[in-house]
């Protein structure tokens, strides 16, 4: 049989491509698999424009630097102007050749723990053996489709913003978006701007002001947590829960102001305070919607807005004997200080690791804290 390497990372996106940045400058034995950056490239919309900064870049060396990236192929870009999709896939793509980091384009199928080895099959059929395996899968299997809402709807005639990103197919179409925070929003005026007829958007809120989110404090308390990893499971759970409600309010009751004039237009309808009571589908197949204030529109297509939920049972490649040994708390692993999980040598990064470290681990934010932590652990 073959020997186990130390260390392998299953995904490429944001976080895995740090904790390798981090392995491969300590020339750590290691191996990444997944898709480089491939929930950005494939489950957000072209156009789309980030509401984090230059700050949150991906080196836990420093070196590697949103900053450098702009400074050498985007010179005179105004600091403060929003970061698009496209730059940030740009930085990252940069990131990984400045890091000389390769990524084997493969899902893990199956992933299997042997004594006191990992084995993890990849849909192509290698397999590859490992002492310690990284999960950062990032949100894709997490995509949430609230329940009692889908009951409601025609099968088939909706989908999730993760999949709905090919925004010109809806050119001429009436859409209805359930869902009323930032990415609701911005899928609307991507969408009006890719010329859809109109755009209906219910949410069972009221309507969040337009104003620029603060996420200094978030920096502040991420970086710290690189020297501090326990301060977050150190707090009582009231102000655990305060944290959470203030990361919350940053990110759900704001939208970014540069959404405003996109969205203030004719062709947008906001239906704030609704629920959606029910949708039959039309003898030409469009769609009759009624919302809970009785009001009735018709569209050609339904998108969830919904966001996504933490929930490890999701995870379709963890063997049914790791999922049992995983302990979790409300869908999400718990982990020890280095975001080790309750079974030795498995590790969960990125959003997975919000109950233990805080919500802000969702975030690009907590990047090179994650790497380093998990760096020292496994090196
Ligand atoms: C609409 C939207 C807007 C956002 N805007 C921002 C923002 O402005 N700033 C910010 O910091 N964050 C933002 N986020 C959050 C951001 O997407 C995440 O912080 C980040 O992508 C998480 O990175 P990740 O590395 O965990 O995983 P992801 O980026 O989700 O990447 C997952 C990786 O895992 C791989 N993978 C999945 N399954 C397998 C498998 N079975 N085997 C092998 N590989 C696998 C994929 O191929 C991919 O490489 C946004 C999220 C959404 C949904």
């Amino acid at each position: 049989m073959i020997s186990p390497i130390a260390t392998l990372i299953v995904g490429a996106g944001p976080f895995g491509l740090g904790l390798a940045s981090y392995l491969q400058r300590r020339r750590h034995d290691y191996r990444l698999v997944g898709k480089p950056l491939e929930f950005w490239e494939r489950h957000m919309p072209r156009g789309m424009l980030l509401r984090s900064s230059a700050n949150w870049y991906l080196d836990p060396d420093h070196e590697w630097t949103i900053e450098r990236f702009f400074a050498q192929h985007h010179p005179d870009r105004a600091p403060a102007e929003p970061i698009s999709r496209e730059q940030y896939l740009a930085y990252m793509s940069w990131f990984m050749q400045q890091s000389e980091i390769g990524a084997q384009p493969h899902y893990v199928r199956h992933l299997t723990r042997n004594g006191t080895a990992f084995t993890a099959e990849l849909e192509n059929g290698e397999t590859i053996r490992a002492r310690n395996v990284v999960l950062a899968t990032g949100f894709r299997d997490f995509a949430c489709y609230p329940a009692g809402l889908v009951a409601r709807l025609p099968e088939g005639r909706y989908q999730h913003t993760c999949d709905a990103v090919n925004l010109d197919l809806y050119r001429g179409k009436r859409v209805l978006l359930i869902g009323g925070r930032q990415s609701a929003f911005e899928t609307a005026a991507l969408l009006c701007e890719a010329e859809a007829a109109h755009v209906h958007l219910s949410y069972r809120h009221d309507t969040p002001r337009f104003v620029e989110a603060d996420w200094s404090w978030v920096e502040t308390i991420v970086e710290q947590m690189a020297s501090h990893p326990a301060w977050f499971r150190e707090l009582t759970p009231e102000q655990q829960e305060a944290y959470r409600h203030k990361l919350w309010a940053e990110g759900r009751l704001k939208l970014e102001p540069w959404l405003e004039s996109r969205i203030c237009r004719d062709e947008v309808t906001l239906h704030p305070r609704t629920e959606v009571a029910s949708v039959t589908r039309k003898p030409d197949d469009s769609l009759l919607v009624t919302l809970t204030d009785e009001e009735t529109f018709v569209v050609d297509d339904i998108i969830l807005a919904t966001g996504y939920q933490v929930d490890i049972k999701r995870l379709p490649f963890l063997s049914e004997a790791l999922q049992e040994a995983v302990a979790v708390r409300n869908g999400f692993p718990l982990l020890d200080v280095h975001f080790q999980s309750t079974v030795p040598g498995l590790y969960f990064s990125s959003f997975p690791a919000g109950q233990s470290f805080g919500p802000f681990f969702g975030f690009t934010v907590a990047v090179r804290t994650a790497a380093k932590l998990i760096g020292e652990a496994v090196c």
